[in-house]
């Protein structure tokens, strides 16, 4: 059977919420994601790994919204951001949503980096709000749960955004969106002192990801097509390397979903 509610019908989900099933919702954003990548990458990549759990866990995957927080990619054709209290409201209209139904555990995977502190926040907001408990799982949280070896070696290579991970997972389940015929390696203009803040953070993922954010208000003066890394993504992993990356995110997700009563 589907794990996505959307193609479920109200009997099929009335069992799930009688069986104590986890509602993952997953976010992405709407934002340019270089020239080799479409602007749905995010949720592509959100989608993929939620699936993935509610598969493990007999949960149900619930996609609401494609958009985000993506401010500092206005420079770029497409971007559509929200208001920062927009995207809480929205966490919190579907959580009360879910809870009424009788659902308990929520899960909010969120791969997209600009949204992390507000989709944080409206989670722990929703815990205290409605009878449910809500797990966060952010961009740090998905990094930190990489094999330890990939972990090193996206951070080595500053592979930030529409790098080889990303490229990797949407060649997996959309080959047919990753344009080959495109230049893909960015001309990157990021100042010295940043650097070395990201160098002293090394293997940790959310000290990381905090320095990040302190400078990436516009995109576009840091990138000359809109990706970050140091490397090629073109030259992505294969399936099977990204099939078994993927997998074990999802089973280390999975564990804490079946483990949280
Ligand atoms: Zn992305």
């Amino acid at each position: 059977m589907t794990v996505f509610l959307q193609e479920m019908t109200h009997a099929e989900v009335r069992r799930k919420a009688e069986e104590g099933a986890a509602v993952i919702i997953p976010f992405g954003s709407m934002e340019q994601h270089g020239l080799h990548l479409p602007l749905g990458t995010d949720l592509l990549i959100a989608l993929e790994i939620s699936r993935r759990v509610a598969e493990k866990t007999g949960s149900i995957v619930a996609p609401v919204l494609w958009v985000s927080l993506s401010k500092e990619h206005m420079a770029f054709k497409g971007t559509i951001s929200l208001e920062s209290e927009t995207l809480v409201k929205v966490v919190r209209d579907v959580v009360r949503s879910l809870s009424l139904h009788g659902f308990r555990r929520i899960v909010v995977i969120n791969a997209h980096g600009g949204g992390d502190a507000a989709l944080r926040s409206a989670a722990l907001e929703a815990n205290t709000n409605f009878d449910v408990s809500v797990l966060y799982i952010g961009p740090s949280e998905v990094s930190s749960l990489l094999p330890e070896s990939i972990q090193r070696e996206l951070e080595e290579n500053m592979d930030i955004h529409a790098g080889v991970f990303e490229t990797s997972v949407v060649n997996l389940v959309r080959p047919d969106l990753v344009r080959r015929d495109q230049p893909s390696k960015p001309k990157m203009n990021i100042e010295r002192h940043v650097l070395e803040a990201l160098n002293l953070a090394k293997g940790n993922p959310t000290l990381r990801a905090s320095i990040l954010s302190s400078v990436l208000a516009k995109f576009n003066e840091l990138s000359d097509n809109g990706s970050l890394t140091l490397l090629d993504p073109l030259n992505h992993w294969g399936e099977a390397e990204t099939e078994m990356v993927l997998d074990e995110i999802a089973e280390k997700i999975a564990e804490v979903v079946r483990k949280w009563r």
